[in-house]
C-alpha cells in the first residue's frame, strides 16, 4: 500500500470516528482488538445496507425466504461441518519481534510488492505457487516458499520463521449454570458464519414455506471469528455480521446457478452505482474438498483489491454430513419430471450455491468509495474543500435535511411543518443553529443526499431552495414537491 493510500485509510477511519459512524469497542478502556461499535448514522446507513440486501434477497426473488437463527448452535453442527476439525488458518510466528502472521498474507504481501515493482509474471509465479501449496496443505513447502522468497517481519525485519501451525479461529463458552463431569460437554461455540443456521433449517423451511427446488434461503446476523490478524479497520473484525443466502438445486444444475448468482450478486453491488472499474472476480484455484466452484468479488479498496462478497458452489456436502451427523433424512422430494426418464426426480440432497457478504465489509466498501476531499472554485475564483461522503441516496443514513435560514420570522414553524410531513417516509434531519454554509458542510460529510433551505421568498410564493450534494447545486422548487423528489431518488 502505498503511503497516499495509506493516508486515506486513516483519514476515512477518522472520519468514521468523529462524524458518528463507527467507534472502537468499549474505548474509554482503550478499545478491544478488531471489535467496533456502530454510533448514530453508522448503525443507519449499516441497517440500510442490510435492508437493501434483505429486500433484494426476499422480495425482489420470489424463490428465497428468510429465517433469522440463534447465534448458538448445538456443537454437534461444528463438528458436522467441519469447522471443529478444519476451520483453521495455517499461521507463522517470527521468533523475534514474535509478531504472527496468517500464512497466506504474508505471502500475499510480498506479492502485492512485487506487483508494485512491476514484476507481474513473478506476482503470478509465487501466488500460483502458494495455492498449490496450501491446497495440499504442505506446510513445509510453504515455509520453505517464505525462505526462499526472502520474505521478512515488518516489524523485526527478520526471516528468523517458526514452523506453520494451524490455529482453529472458533470462539468457545459454556453452556448452562451446572459444572458437567466433563467440562468438555458444556462447551457451546459462537457461531463462526451464519450459514449453518440455514442448513439445519432447510426441511423446516421447505415444509412450513412450501419452497419448491430451486429455491433460496437468506438470513443477516452476527458471526464471531478469533482472528488472528485482527487489523485493517473494520475490514477484518473479530465480531462481524454476515449476510448469506444458501440456494438449492437439482444435482446437475448448480454450474448454471453458480454463473447465475455470480453474475447477480455482482450487479447487485452495480445497482448501488458504484463503480464497475473498482470491482473484479478472483476464482479460486484452491478448493475445499466439496467445491466444485468458488470466487470472490473483490473490490480496490483503498487498502488494495480485497475481498468483499463470496460465491460458493458447495454440492451437497453441508446437508450429507447433517444427515450423517443427525441421522434425520435431509432430503427433498422432487416431483417434476425427468425428460431422461419420463419419470419423477425423486428424493435427493439437493445442492447448494451459496452467495455470503460480510454487512461491515460492505460498510467499509461504501464509505471508502464515498469519501471525497474535494476542491471547491468558487465563482469568484477563489477556492475552498469540503470533505463530502458520495453516500448512494438509497442508502444515505439522512436523506433530507430541513434548514431553516433564520431562528425566526415564522421559517422554523414552516420547516417543522415540512418536517412531519415527510419523516414518516424517510429520515430527515432538522437544524436551525449555526451559518447555512456550515450547516451544509456538517450534511456533506455524513452524505446526506439533500438540503432544503426555508427563507422569506418561502413565505411568499411556497418554494424552498434545495441543494444537492454531489454537484452543490441549488435550485427553486415548490416546498409541496419536496417528498416526492426525495421519494423518487430513494
Ligand atoms: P477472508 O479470506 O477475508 O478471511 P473468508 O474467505 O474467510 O474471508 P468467508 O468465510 O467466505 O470469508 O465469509 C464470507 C464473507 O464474510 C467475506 O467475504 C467477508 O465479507 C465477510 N467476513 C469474513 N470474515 C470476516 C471478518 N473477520 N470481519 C469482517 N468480515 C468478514
Amino acid at each position: 500500500m502505498s503511503t497516499q493510500q495509506d493516508n486515506i485509510f486513516q483519514q476515512i477511519i477518522s472520519h468514521a470516528k468523529e462524524y458518528g459512524f463507527v467507534f472502537p469497542s468499549s474505548e474509554i478502556y482503550d478499545g478491544l482488538s478488531a471489535v467496533y461499535d456502530y454510533g448514530p448514522y453508522g448503525s443507519e446507513l449499516k441497517k440500510n445496507i442490510r435492508e437493501y440486501w434483505w429486500k433484494s434477497m426476499t422480495q425482489l426473488h420470489d424463490n428465497i425466504v428468510g429465517i433469522d437463527a440463534a447465534i448458538f448452535m448445538h456443537p454437534t453442527t461444528w463438528k458436522a461441518s467441519g469447522h471443529i476439525d478444519n476451520f483453521s488458518d495455517p499461521m507463522i510466528d517470527n521468533k523475534d519481534s514474535k509478531k504472527r502472521y496468517r500464512v497466506d498474507h504474508l505471502i500475499e504481501a510480498k506479492a502485492d510488492t512485487l506487483a508494485q515493482e512491476g514484476k507481474k509474471e513473478e506476482e503470478f509465479a509465487l501466488l500460483q505457487k502458494m495455492d498449490n501449496l496450501l491446497a495440499a496443505e504442505d506446510f513445509d513447502g510453504l515455509k520453505q516458499l517464505i525462505l526462499d522468497n526472502n520474505i521478512t517481519c515488518s516489524v523485526s525485519g527478520t526471516a528468523n520463521w517458526t514452523d506453520i501451525r494451524q490455529f482453529n479461529l472458533m470462539f468457545k463458552t459454556e453452556f448452562g449454570a451446572v459444572a458437567a463431569d466433563n467440562p468438555d460437554d458444556n462447551i457451546v461455540y459462537l457461531r463462526p458464519e451464519t450459514a449453518q443456521g440455514i442448513f439445519v433449517n432447510f426441511l423446516n423451511v421447505q415444509k412450513t414455506a412450501r419452497m419448491k427446488i430451486p429455491f433460496g434461503i437468506a438470513q443477516t446476523g452476527k458471526a464471531f471469528r478469533n482472528e488472528i490478524v485482527a487489523r485493517q479497520f473494520i475490514f477484518r473484525m473479530r465480531e462481524f455480521e454476515q449476510m448469506e443466502m444458501q440456494f438449492f438445486v437439482r444435482p446437475g444444475t448448480e454450474a448454471e446457478w453458480y454463473k447465475f448468482w455470480k453474475e447477480e450478486r455482482l450487479n447487485w453491488h452495480l445497482s448501488l452505482r458504484l463503480p464497475k472499474e473498482k470491482y473484479r472476480y478472483h476464482d479460486h484455484i484452491k478448493l475445499a474438498h466439496y467445491a466444485k466452484e468458488a470466487c470472490d468479488i473483490e473490490f480496490e479498496f483503498p487498502i488494495g483489491f480485497k475481498e468483499v462478497e463470496g460465491i460458493h458452489s458447495r454440492s451437497n456436502f453441508d446437508l450429507s454430513q447433517h444427515q450423517q451427523y443427525s441421522r434425520k433424512k435431509q432430503q427433498y422430494f422432487d416431483n417434476d419430471i425427468n425428460p431422461a426418464t419420463g419419470k419423477p426426480y425423486g428424493n435427493y440432497i439437493p445442492y447448494v450455491i451459496e452467495t455470503s457478504i460480510g454487512l461491515d465489509r460492505m460498510f467499509l466498501l461504501i464509505l471508502s468509495n464515498a469519501y471525497e476531499e474535494e476542491k471547491i472554485t468558487k465563482e469568484d475564483g477563489s477556492t475552498d474543500s469540503r470533505v463530502v461522503l458520495h453516500i448512494p441516496a438509497k442508502i444515505a443514513p439522512v436523506k433530507l435535511a430541513i434548514l431553516p435560514l433564520l431562528k425566526k420570522d415564522g421559517l422554523p414553524e414552516i420547516a417543522q411543518e415540512l418536517l412531519a410531513s415527510c419523516k414518516p417516509y424517510f429520515k430527515c434531519f432538522y437544524e436551525e443553529k449555526d451559518a447555512i454554509g456550515k450547516r451544509y458542510r456538517r450534511q456533506d460529510a455524513i452524505g446526506t443526499p439533500f438540503c432544503v433551505t426555508i427563507d422569506h421568498q418561502t413565505k411568499e410564493d411556497n418554494t424552498v431552495t434545495i441543494r444537492y450534494r454531489d454537484s452543490m447545486q441549488q435550485e427553486r422548487i415548490p416546498i409541496s414537491k419536496v417528498k416526492q423528489l426525495v421519494l423518487e431518488a430513494i
